[in-house]
């Protein structure tokens, strides 16, 4: 049911574009809009109603998880299959996403389309159905809820495993073997373990390097599950700290706070930005918070909308964001802390509330 209410918004996104039809090969996208989880497939949209386009490894599967949608299998390219069958039903615009299509797949598509339709059929949108995809439906947010709880369960059940000596690896591996045995079908992108001085690299992926008996170790990870990514940073010391450890960390937990704060509906995505940059500012820190504040998050780890400086797209109820200021401090240390949050009919949900985000010293 979802999955029609979604087409037909997708269907009408490509009407708003001058298209009366809709070619999509982005798989994300493609299993919003079926439920098919395969690695090829396409979906069309049209006058001629939607199909999905797949190949014969898929059958079964396509069958199955795109219920209620027609099921076409052919061989080779689906976004080619799914160009030409729209051709069939007196398609005049077909709309394609150029920022997920190649150069190459483009020509493929446009090769095998009758010869009197090749100039005009294609209609290049950006990101149509990606920005449907920001607004969550209740099933989805139900899903990242979940991911979000067993992204916080894999940080409490790692924190026994964090000891001097032992290797970032070993912590990472850790992590991930729990989230499988949990369920989840993958991370969500590879787990950044920084501890002591790679603290200072935003995107510190887990290393040889053995956590130090005095500084932090930032854990940045998330999981798949059921689709759904999650996204979260805590930032924890090891030993005593130093004046400074624990003002820079208070810093970016204010700011932090002040970012999540900022999410309600209706604000804009730079006051969100700078919500958080401004805390960091005020504490002559700004110029180490080398990144933007957040992004979308959803069936992919990164999408829209982007929480960055002077960004004029709204919130939404239903759009997940991450919060995640952090400051770098090269050859000496870092501190990234990072919040899931759901943007509410009222003001927002913190998806990964259950891991506190309070100083923690090891
Ligand atoms: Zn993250
Ligand atoms: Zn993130």
């Amino acid at each position: 049911m979802q999955h029609r209410l979604r087409r037909r918004a997708a269907l009408e996104a490509a009407k708003g574009a001058g298209a009366d039809s809709l070619v999509v090969t982005h798989l994300p996208d493609v299993r919003w809009l079926s439920g098919f989880t395969g690695s090829s497939g396409a979906v069309a949209l049209g006058r001629n109603g939607a199909a999905l386009f797949t190949d014969g490894r898929y059958t079964t599967q396509a069958k199955a998880e795109a219920a209620g949608l027609k099921v076409i299998i052919g061989k080779g390219s689906p976004g080619v299959q799914a160009a030409t069958w729209l051709t069939e039903y007196k398609t005049k615009r077909c709309a394609f996403d150029a920022a997920n299509t190649t150069v190459a797949g483009l020509e493929a598509m446009r090769k095998a389309l009758p010869a009197g339709q090749r100039r005009s059929f294609f209609a290049a949108t950006q990101g149509l159905v990606a920005r449907l995809r920001e607004v969550k439906d209740a099933d989805e947010t139900a899903r990242m809820r979940r991911a979000a709880k067993l992204g916080c369960k894999l940080f409490e059940g790692v924190l026994t495993n964090l000891s001097a000596g032992e290797t970032e690896n070993e912590i990472a591996l850790v992590m991930e073997l729990e989230a499988r045995r949990a369920g989840a079908e993958a991370m969500s992108f590879e787990t950044i373990v920084a501890s002591g001085k790679r603290s200072a690299l935003p995107h510190g992926r887990a290393s040889a390097a053995k956590l130090p008996h005095r500084g932090f170790v930032t854990l940045d990870f998330g999981v798949i599950l059921d689709g759904y990514c999650s996204d979260m940073t805590r930032t924890v010391h090891m030993g005593k700290a130093t004046a400074r450890e624990w003002d820079v960390y208070h810093s970016v937990l204010e700011a932090q706070q002040a970012g999540v704060a900022a999410v309600v509906p209706g604000a804009r995505c730079g006051d969100v930005d700078e919500g958080a940059r401004s805390v960091l500012r005020k504490a002559k820190l700004e110029r180490w918070f080398t990144h933007s504040t957040g992004h979308g998050v959803g069936l992919e780890i990164h999408e829209g909308p982007r929480i960055a400086a002077k960004q004029e797209q709204v919130l939404e109820p239903g759009m997940v964001v991450t919060i995640e200021p952090g400051v770098y401090l090269p050859g000496e240390f870092g501190v990234r802390i990072e919040d899931m949050v759901l943007v509410t009919e009222r003001g927002h949900e913190v998806l990964t509330k259950a891991s506190p985000k309070v100083w923690i010293e090891l």
